[in-house]
């Protein structure tokens, strides 16, 4: 087995491809990846200041490790969700990464938010899914975060099976609303509301996860309990089964989506009016935004509580 670019012994076979590569030409085709994405979608240019929020998984890991080799202006941002991040492995995992890298580390930390609850105790209390009201906080603090500290775009670590997850459970749900508004790239749409992208849409999440291993990146192998719900891991196993019957089927699902969208779906009917939230002033749909209207929820719970 020998490597297609430079004919010295292959060491690994990506049969969606049909390639086989070498170590150094592996880890270069999947930056090569990143990098067409990056230019396919116009996501940013090498002038923009990026900030990648980084979790210790190994998607957004990679994505920080191969965006600040290209030679992007990237830094981290970290999101603490629950108490003791100092010591949390997550944490560890992308100080030591912002180290290696020599890039600033930006912490935002949830807990000041929810009235020093993790995410998990305050989804609890209010009776939301833990998934879906970490998410949602998530989101909220990763849109603050790269205003305030005046970043042009905001890249996260989604991956084409992610992508792909997405897509299907849209499409059997007939979100059309959310099927056009997960493009790998969100223009900005409010002034408080920052350009986000997706750089990894083009890579499978084992090949990442491969790349992380040949660089050597010290990632968290278990991804956040409630990072998926049930039905999203029916999908993704969906997905991966069909993959497995089906070489190449996942990229050919999404990027069939990229090419079709604007034929199938009308974008403009479905882009939601952005207003700015009366509470915080940040991008909502309605008067007040999902995040300020938790919290206004949470701290008559607690109030509540307390009164008893
Ligand atoms: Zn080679
Ligand atoms: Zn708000």
């Amino acid at each position: 087995m020998k490597c297609k670019k430079c004919g010295r012994p292959a060491s690994i076979k990506l049969v969606v491809y049909n390639l086989k590569l070498c170590d150094k030409h592996f880890l270069e085709f999947i930056e090569s990846r990143v990098e067409n994405a990056i230019k396919k979608f116009k996501m940013f240019t090498r002038k923009d200041r990026i900030l990648v929020a980084v979790s210790g998984g190994k998607d957004s890991m990679v994505l920080w490790y191969i965006l600040v080799k290209l030679g992007y202006n990237a830094d981290g941002l970290f999101i603490k969700l629950g108490h003791d991040y100092q010591v949390s492995p997550a944490y560890e995992k992308v100080k030591k990464l912002s180290d290696m890298l020599n890039r600033p580390l930006i912490i935002e930390d949830a807990t000041e938010y929810l009235y020093g609850l993790s995410t998990f105790e305050a989804a609890k209390i209010l009776r939301r899914p833990a998934c879906s009201f970490c998410g949602m906080v998530k989101r909220y603090l990763m849109n603050k975060a790269a205003v305030e500290n005046d970043y042009d775009v905001l890249v996260t670590g989604h991956n084409l099976d992610d992508e792909a997850t997405v897509l299907l459970g849209n499409i059997l749900h007939w979100q059309t609303g959310y099927i056009t508004r997960s493009y790998p790239v969100l223009e900005k749409t409010h002034e408080k509301f920052v350009k986000k992208a997706k750089p990894l849409v083009l890579n499978y999440e084992e090949h990442i996860k491969l790349y992380a291993k040949k660089r050597g990146i010290d990632f968290l192998p278990t991804s956040c309990p409630f990072s998926l719900g049930a039905t999203s891991k029916i999908y993704k196993n969906i997905i991966r089964q069909l993959e497995d019957e089906q070489r190449g089927i996942t990229l050919s699902f999404y990027l069939g989506y990229l090419r079709e969208k604007e034929n199938i779906f009308k974008i403009e009917e479905n882009t939601p009016q952005l207003h700015s939230c009366e509470v915080c002033g940040y991008p909502t749909t309605a008067k007040v935004c999902s995040f300020c209207r938790s919290r206004r929820r949470l701290q008559e719970k607690l109030e509540r509580k307390n009164s008893i």
